[in-house]
């Protein structure tokens, strides 16, 4: 998962904050509870505190249970980075607007990676789509792949 990769470049700051030790990764579980637990985030400065806001809009708000380990916020993010890429951004592309607004660092060959396994999951849907006579998932998967590849 490309989640697993994602670091927050304010971590510290967030450790501080929480008062007990975090793993840097953004998507590893205590960050995702210290995130959405009520910690004061009125004492970070104004720039880190906007990305943990826009972090947790984009990422952090669904309805389950058990939120936010349900598993809603790593695909969220997956998809993120797919629809960048779809909107025209290549991999360092997609990594400085990651850093800009989330402060979320990953470095641009795993995005790369991420890009082209997800384009082979995606060949592997359309070939059984074709199979199956789905025609139109077949239709779309092959128009996504093109997004991603092009
Ligand atoms: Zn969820």
């Amino acid at each position: 998962m490309i989640a697993d990769r994602a670091r927050f470049r304010h971590a510290k700051k967030i450790e501080r904050l929480a008062g007990y030790r975090i793993p840097e990764l953004a998507f590893s579980g205590t960050m995702l509870e210290t995130l959405s637990s009520r910690i004061d985030y009125d004492s970070l400065d104004y720039a880190v505190r906007e990305q943990i806001l826009a972090f947790f809009d984009a990422f952090l708000r669904c309805n389950c249970r058990d939120s936010p380990l349900c598993g809603c916020p790593e695909k969220k993010f997956a998809t993120k980075v797919l629809e960048l890429r779809m909107n025209g951004l290549d991999h360092r592309q997609i990594g400085s607007y990651l850093l800009d607004e989330y402060g979320i660092e990953l470095f641009p060959a795993d995005i790369l990676s991420f890009l082209e396994e997800s384009v082979h999951v995606l060949e592997a849907i359309a070939d059984v789509a074709r199979l199956q006579g789905r025609d139109v998932l077949a239709k779309k998967t092959g128009d996504t792949i093109r997004l991603i590849e092009r």
